[in-house]
């Protein structure tokens, strides 16, 4: 894929070659949580198969990646004791986007509560491990 860069942060999650706090994976999807969440359970969801933006993401690809983001957001909704839901997704700098492998972003929300800023504060890694588990647990139950 021309407009892929194969070592972008996500690309060497997938491979394997830097830590992630896992949450859920299938043959074609990988999630694991954001280390500067905008707030407690801020979860990533990634096609396995490289994918630079939305444009270029295989159909099915996408619709796997949707339908793990919707198991995620239903689990996050027990174990953060959500109001709500947040989802993301930015496509290219102009778009917002910083780590140039389509992701999505699944954020618990509560009533009343802003999201912290993007990039405005990392999370303790045993607060990380501790949401990984409950929300992987959850999936599973
Ligand atoms: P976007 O590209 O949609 O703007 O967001 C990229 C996201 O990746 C940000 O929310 C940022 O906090 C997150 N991020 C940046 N570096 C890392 C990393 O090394 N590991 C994890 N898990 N998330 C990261």
């Amino acid at each position: 894929m021309a407009n892929y860069d194969p070592n972008n942060i996500f690309a060497k999650i997938l491979r394997g070659e830097m830590l992630a706090y896992k949450v859920f994976e299938d043959d074609k999807v990988f999630a694991f949580l954001d280390i500067m969440p905008r707030a407690p359970g801020h979860t990533l969801v990634v096609p396995k198969a490289p994918a630079r933006t939305i444009i270029d993401v295989a159909a099915d690809d996408l619709t796997a990646v949707m339908k793990v983001t919707q198991k995620i957001a239903r689990a996050a909704m027990t174990v953060f004791a959500a109001d709500g839901i947040t989802i993301q997704q930015f496509n290219e700098p102009a778009g917002g986007q910083v780590v140039f492998h389509l992701h999505v972003h699944m954020i618990p929300r509560k009533n009343g509560v802003a999201l912290k800023p993007p990039l405005s504060f990392k999370e303790e890694p045993a607060v990380l491990s501790d949401h990984a588990a409950r929300l992987a647990a959850a999936l599973k139950a």
